[in-house]
């Protein structure tokens, strides 16, 4: 940390640019971030990313995660990859689907070089509670073992996201890493409606629906309130835009939520936690999702040690290309920055940064 701010490195990535090139850069952030010296001999390191759902085609790939677990072992480090359970229907609703899913998207061991342990169990309920004392939550509960490895090395895909504005780091460390308790935690406050003048009946929320508790009434859909969990599935998936809630209020509290979920995991990893993030194939919605088309081109890929200062950058680079961030092309009604605003209250980081480009740096072959 120079000049006071914290560094956040950042390398520039073009559409079509082919993978060993950038294969090379994710290497050469590695190293400038200074996350070998995260990294004891003989130390665990856990990589915490995002397989992609059934469909989902914009996902980081095994090729993208390969030099990340090569530089680990590099460093004397013994790398392996680690998710947690979702709360909707799909196939990563428990750990055997997810790892199976996991493999038909090429995550093996032998195209990544490090083995899958999940961090929440066979069905997600494995937890631990953390005492954060923050203005949502005493405790949040986190994945059982989202804590267990030695270091933490949290490797994100920048999306846009229908409740957060922005998925990136502060999603992937806060709802990626609570358990299926705590995910709920956070949807508490999410509570759809149906508006019946434009759901045409098509049922896909119906299908989506993890509680089953939408149900036909008159010929349109309607939402049992009493058993809705708020997970916000059937408004992801309704093409009419039939399903809505209170944005506003509904943001905050999520966005809230989140970073104090992210904020329990911190407290106990700080000093063994660092962050990367691809800035590339950035669609509308999350790797949930199935694939839409890519929103902006491609920028670049992220590195630092302060999840605020990253995701601050993550807005601010796509902002310098595209005239309006990544969250405000993609969900106008979010406001992103309150979960960062929320995450520098907590003391998590600095919305302010040094951005320390990379480009020329020599490319290893
Ligand atoms: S997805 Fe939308 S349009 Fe289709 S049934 Fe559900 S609410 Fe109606
Ligand atoms: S009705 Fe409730 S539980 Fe069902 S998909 Fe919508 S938010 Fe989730």
């Amino acid at each position: 940390m120079k000049s006071g701010l914290p560094e956040v490195f950042f390398i520039t990535i073009k559409d079509e640019e082919p993978i060993e090139s950038i294969q090379d850069k994710t290497g050469i952030l590695f190293e400038e971030a200074g996350f070998p010296s995260l990294i004891g001999v003989s130390d665990s390191v856990a990589i915490k990313t995002h397989f992609g759902e059934k469909g989902n085609k914009t996902h980081l790939t095994p090729d993208h995660i390969r030099p990340l677990v090569n530089k680990i072992k590099e460093n004397g480090g013994k790398p392996y990859l680690t998710e947690t359970s979702v709360l909707y229907k799909g196939n990563r609703s428990n750990a055997l689907d997810h790892i199976l899913l996991a493999f038909d998207h090429g995550f093996t061991y032998e195209n990544v070089g490090a083995p899958i342990i999940m961090s929440d169990g066979f069905l997600g309920v494995f937890e631990k509670e953390i005492v954060i004392n923050g203005d949502c939550y005493e405790k949040v509960r986190i994945a059982g073992d989202a804590i267990a490895a030695d270091t933490l090395l949290i490797v994100s895909h920048a999306t846009g996201h229908l409740l957060s504005g922005l998925g990136a780091t502060i999603k992937n460390l806060g709802m990626g890493l609570s358990s299926r308790k705590g995910k709920l935690d956070q949807h508490s406050e999410v509570a759809p409606r149906i508006n019946a003048d434009k759901c045409d009946f098509c049922k896909t929320c119906i299908k989506w629906c993890p509680e089953n508790c939408i149900v036909e009434h008159d010929n349109v859909a309607f939402i049992t309130e009493e058993k809705c969990i708020g997970c916000g599935e059937c408004i992801a998936v309704c093409k009419p835009g039939a399903v809505g809630f209170k944005w506003h209020t509904t943001s905050e509290n999520l966005q809230k939520k989140m970073m104090e979920h992210a904020f329990g995991v911190f407290l106990e990893k700080k000093e063994k936690l660092a962050y990367l993030t691809f800035m590339t194939n950035m669609t509308k919605d999350c790797d949930c999702m199935k694939s839409k088309d890519k929103l902006i081109p491609d920028i670049g890929i992220l590195a630092s040690l302060d999840p605020i200062a990253l995701d601050m950058a993550t807005l601010d680079l796509t902002k310098e290309q595209c005239s309006e961030n990544l969250s405000k092309l993609a969900h106008p009604h979010v406001d992103p920055l309150i979960q960062i605003n929320h995450g520098v209250k907590l003391g998590m980081g600095s919305k302010e940064y040094k951005l320390v480009r990379l480009d020329g740096k020599a490319i290893k072959v």
